[in-house]
């Protein structure tokens, strides 16, 4: 599955969890003496950790079980090995990569042997070779948050925070084994502008560190060594991709409007200050959805008063007169910390996630709430709650609203005293008590990321059923226009938020239910504007009324792709 769109090539770098990353890259001439030393100085460190592990073995199990690791020794003390690491590393390839190579040779030759006694000491081969290049990268300090040449990076998955911390520079794309379009990963790859693809079973069993791989993010694809007719393809396709882009650039300071003059606001999602050049450049009309969130993953925990209010204030300010709609923090199902806080659940998108955590720990809550409300005169800022599932919920936030607006009066603290309070609908529960809900609000923004998995019960990162994982499945259709209707029978804007906003195909659909305001990714404006403008809402109404009589998803993506066929080809080029 391509999550963030772009075509890119370059060399693998593997991250797997329970071992070890190694980069192959060319070290110079000079740099070979001290490779060769800290090869050295490995093989003494791992025998000495082998030996130690033995004699442990022999003092609380049997001899037999110590004697497993001989065979460990013995690879160590392998002349050809010491030799064939040697030979590379002097042909200038870093030692990391040289070990790895060779005693990857040796457990593929050994488990392809018709033996089952030998074909199981691979198994202790690459024990071996794990031992050995932790060591050695203990002493270098190798992370994906420090690669020095740029790489695309492979791995099972990648948590919020590792993909946050990426450098685009050096991180070119990455693929992982798991994962979905919804994922923060994948949410985080598209705020970044970083290609990448997902859902790739054993992709970490299949590439070598160092084999070249092709990305391409828009269909989904990824490539291993491909051959010159592929790059040549696939670097025909970005060009393409890049041009229509630049074309996009022109609607910068267009409003999304119909071509029948039906405008909506089109916002932007942010994770972070860093994305706040990207909102204006893209032609956002300002910030729909910043997941705060992800001020607490980067600190690993939660953050004082001061920090938060310096960073609202400064995307208030940057994007003053236009709007910034902050949602209190959002941590918990794929976004975990760890910490006092913070507990591992074993059904984290069901458990003590987002606004229920703010609750749970009402200190924390209002020390974010104090740090919102002091932004608010700096700008255009709104607060919103995620993941409401009943009004107590909004009942008792506002609560603590309140105390911390008392709190800022009492200290002389300015503040915008009637700042918007608004609510994600994300959970049916919230759909269905729409109408009491928007009784208590200023606005609703629907989040179908989380709408989608709770109604349809699919774990938005569970690639084994991502495929029933349906945007235009009629009961996620039928929920977003009940909720469209309550809050416009009480005179309420209502936008979405979620991925399905971002997909061209879908936006005169969602114009057609009835939606004030979209809200997407910053590299996704330009491409969403130019679907609004490119459909009439007579156009968009007619479809979301045919689509609402659909019995399958199918069905109704059958309909969304015919009405984009016809009024902007140029973008089914490139999705
Ligand atoms: C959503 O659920 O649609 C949403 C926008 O919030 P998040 O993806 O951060 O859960
Ligand atoms: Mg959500």
């Amino acid at each position: 599955m391509g999550v963030s769109p772009g075509v890119v090539i370059g060399p693998a770098y593997l991250l797997m969890p329970e071992s070890v990353c190694v980069v192959r890259h060319k070290i110079s001439k000079d740099a070979v003496y001290g490779d060769i030393e800290r090869f050295e100085d490995a093989l003494i460190e791992t025998r000495q950790q082998i030996k130690e592990l033995q004699s442990n073995l022999e003092q609380n199990a049997t001899v037999q079980e110590a004697s497993i690791l001989d065979a460990h020794l013995m690879a160590l003390d392998d002349h050809v090995f010491v030799g064939n690491v040697i030979k590379k590393i002097e042909a200038q390839t870093n030692v990391e990569a040289a070990v790895s190579e060779v005693l990857e040779s040796y457990a593929k030759i050994l488990s392809s042997v018709d033996d089952e006694y030998l074909s199981e000491r691979s198994a202790d081969v690459r024990d071996v070779a794990r031992r050995m290049i932790n060591n050695l990268t203990k002493a270098t300090d190798a992370s994906v948050l420090d690669l020095r040449h740029k790489h695309v990076v492979i791995a099972r998955d990648l948590s919020p925070s590792e993909t946050a911390g990426m450098r685009k520079d050096m991180v070119i794309g990455f693929a992982t084994e798991v994962g979905s379009p919804t994922s923060h990963s994948a949410v985080m790859a598209r705020a970044l502008e970083i290609p990448a693809v997902v859902c790739l079973h054993d992709v970490s069993k299949i590439v070598e560190p160092g084999d070249e791989v092709l990305i391409d993010g828009n269909k989904g694809f990824f490539i291993i060594n491909p051959t010159p007719e592929q790059m040549e393809k696939y670097g025909r396709v970005e060009k393409a991709r890049k041009t229509i882009e630049r074309g996009l650039v022109t609607l910068q300071h267009k409003p999304a409007e119909t071509t029948d003059g039906y405008r909506i606001t089109l916002s932007a999602n942010t994770e972070g200050l860093q994305e706040v050049d990207a909102v204006l450049r893209h032609g956002a009309e300002g910030v729909g959805l910043f997941r705060s969130e992800y001020l607490y993953l980067a600190a690993k925990g939660c953050i004082d008063e001061e920090s938060q209010t310096a960073v609202y204030t400064q995307v208030a300010e940057r994007l003053s007169p236009a709007p910034v709609i902050i949602r209190t923090m959002d941590i918990g199902g794929d976004k975990m910390l760890d910490g006092p806080h913070f507990e591992r659940e074993s059904n984290p998108f069901l458990g003590c996630r987002s606004i229920r955590l703010s609750l749970l720990y009402p200190k924390p809550f209002k020390i974010q709430l104090r740090s919102i409300l002091r932004a608010s005169v700096h700008g255009n800022v709104k607060l919103m709650y995620p993941m409401i599932s009943n009004i107590n919920e909004i009942i008792q936030a506002n609560e603590i609203l309140e105390e911390a607006k008392r709190e800022l009066a009492a200290e002389k603290v300015p503040f915008k005293k009637d700042i918007e309070v608004g609510i994600m609908v994300e959970i049916p529960a919230a759909v269905m008590t729409a109408d009491v809900l928007a009784q208590h609000v200023d606005f609703f923004s629907i989040g179908t990321n989380d709408l989608i998995q709770y109604t349809l019960a699919v774990d938005r990162v569970n690639e084994r059923v991502a495929y029933l994982y349906e945007p235009t499945h009629p009961a996620v259709l039928k929920l977003i226009k009940q909720t469209v209707d309550a809050g416009h029978k009480h005179g309420i804007w209502v936008g979405l938020c979620g991925e399905m906003a971002a997909d061209p195909m879908l936006v005169s659909l969602l114009l057609g239910l009835g939606i004030d305001e979209l809200s997407v990714s910053p590299a996704a404006v330009p491409m969403i504007k130019d679907s609004i403008r490119s459909v009439s809402f007579v156009q968009a109404k007619e479809l979301a009324e045919k689509s609402l009589k659909c019995q399958t998803g199918d069905e109704v993506l059958g309909l969304c792709r015919k009405l984009t066929n016809k009024v902007a080809p140029e973008l089914m080029e490139i999705m």
